[in-house]
């Protein structure tokens, strides 16, 4: 088969600033080794975050000028519902500025309905989602299916719900449950995809015990593709009809459009549910803004629009898994250890095996981060100790797993930004990576330490 090539061209460039090893090494040390603390035009290519760094097209741009910043009734809006209507048909749509507030509306629906110790079931919550179930009481319970766990494990759905588990949990804690939700793809694990047979089970689970299933859909269109890949049945659909299928599982779904939308703000939450739909407007006006903005400004919703037409077409997305998979089958070939199969947004490396000389409390994958940052200006994010290693009661705890993240902007990176991410593993490997030191806490704060922690590397 011919390469599989960026199917677009590019009009517009934003150009990226080369620096030396020597310049690398006086900007991280005076970031304190912490790269969020880096400013972004010191950085050459960046894979912090998919969310909110697309590029977007022409058509969107060219949208985005239609924008009608009308108060009441714009017909961006207009042209956004009936966008989000064509892959989601769903009754109602309460448009937010970004995904955690849908899903902050969404808590707060449900907690007022549900009452104390209510419990939330999901594949696996999403930061964001934990956080606002577990600031409204709410228990945000994890029930992915095990082989998530295996980071060597070549499944084609590691982000499925624990069937097995989802049924006794009902059966066990039914009185307690006021929604199901499944997260596609499962980004806490690695943006695993979920099967359709896994979100037809769980909707059998949900009709049998009477509980409304909300989707949060951040990646729709990439876990929708994989089904198109991997599951029998689906090779012959259109991305655009199993994205349709998928939702008409669900009473109600959040969403960030800031990741498959092409979109740098913005999200919705849409409900089958007139009497949720309701109570989600009356928050929406006191916190988000009037129904037919919500969060967003009229051009958002046109280029959302548009984003949503884009991002369902083939040909992006058989470049957007293929484009993951390849910098994943390199870096396995070079014997990176690398969580496998690559998922839809991101490649994730496993610091503790690449690195077994630095313990887990020097921080190995934050330490991987810096390493790579200094090889060539490549800007990652720690997923281990450093993140979660502090305790509530104070102690330190090392993390289940030490990753580092290289999460994949959409539209942003060529071909040969992929080679050079690659080349960087290779020169580092070929160097000898038991020079790369641990790094140790000078100072941090009393939560979500990784953004702003100071860090220095351990005396030797
Ligand atoms: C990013 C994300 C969110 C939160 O959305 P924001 O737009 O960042 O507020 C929620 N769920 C999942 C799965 C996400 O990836």
């Amino acid at each position: 088969m011919r390469t599989i090539i960026e199917p677009f061209r590019i009009k517009t460039v934003e150009p990226i600033r080369m620096t030396t090893v020597e310049e690398r090494e006086r900007l991280i040390r005076e970031a304190d080794y912490n790269l969020f603390s880096l400013k972004s035009e010191d950085v050459l290519i960046d894979l912090l975050t998919d969310s909110g760094t697309s590029a977007m097209s022409t058509m969107q741009w060219s949208a985005l000028m239609q924008g009608d910043e009308s108060y009441a009734g714009s017909p961006s809006y207009y042209r956004f519902e009936a966008a989000v209507f064509d892959l989601m048909p769903f009754k109602h749509i309460i448009p937010t500025h970004q995904g955690r507030a849908a899903e902050h509306i969404l808590s707060s629906i449900v907690a007022e309905e549900a009452g104390k110790g209510a419990i939330v079931p999901n594949n696996t919550h999403f930061d964001t989602t934990r956080a606002n179930f577990e600031d409204v009481g709410i228990v945000a319970l994890d029930l992915v299916t095990p082989e998530a766990h295996d980071p060597e494990l070549d499944y084609p759905f590691k982000g499925n719900m624990n069937l097995e588990k989802l049924e006794a949990l009902l059966e066990a804690e039914g009185d307690r449950i006021p929604m199901v939700e499944i997260t596609i793809t499962n980004n806490a694990v690695g943006g695993q995809p979920v099967s359709m047979a896994n979100i037809r089970g769980v909707r059998k689970l949900c009709d049998r015990f009477g509980k409304p299933l909300i989707i949060d859909s951040a990646r729709f269109a990439e876990n929708a593709y994989f089904i198109k890949l991997r599951e029998a049945g689906y090779q012959d659909k259109s991305v655009k009809e199993i994205v349709r299928e998928i939702f008409s599982h669900a009473d109600g779904m959040t969403m960030s459009a800031k990741k498959d939308s092409f979109s740098n703000m913005g999200g919705w939450l849409a409900l089958n549910s007139d009497e949720w739909a309701e109570k989600a407007r009356t928050r929406l006006i006191m916190t988000e803004g009037f129904p037919t903005y919500g969060g967003l400004s009229g051009r958002d919703m046109e280029c959302l629009a548009v984003g949503l037409e884009e991002v369902v077409h083939e040909d992006y997305l058989q470049y957007r898994i293929r484009s993951i998979q390849y910098i994943n089958e390199r870096l396995d070939a070079l014997g990176v250890p690398v969580l496998k199969p690559a998922g839809g947004h991101a490649i994730f490396i496993d610091a503790k095996h690449m690195l077994p000389h630095i313990p887990p409390l020097q921080f190995p994958a934050q330490a991987l981060a810096v390493a790579l940052y200094l090889e060539g200006g490549i800007r990652t994010v720690e997923i281990g100790s450093l993140m979660f290693g502090r305790q509530p009661d104070g102690s330190e705890k090392p993390a289940a797993m030490e990753l580092v993240r290289m999460a994949m902007p959409r539209r942003v990176y060529t071909q040969a930004q992929a080679d050079y991410i690659v080349e960087c593993f290779e020169q580092m490997v070929a160097r000898g990576t038991d020079q790369i030191t641990g790094l140790e806490i000078v100072k941090e704060p009393r939560s979500l330490r990784h953004f702003t922690a100071k860090l220095r590397p351990v005396a030797l």
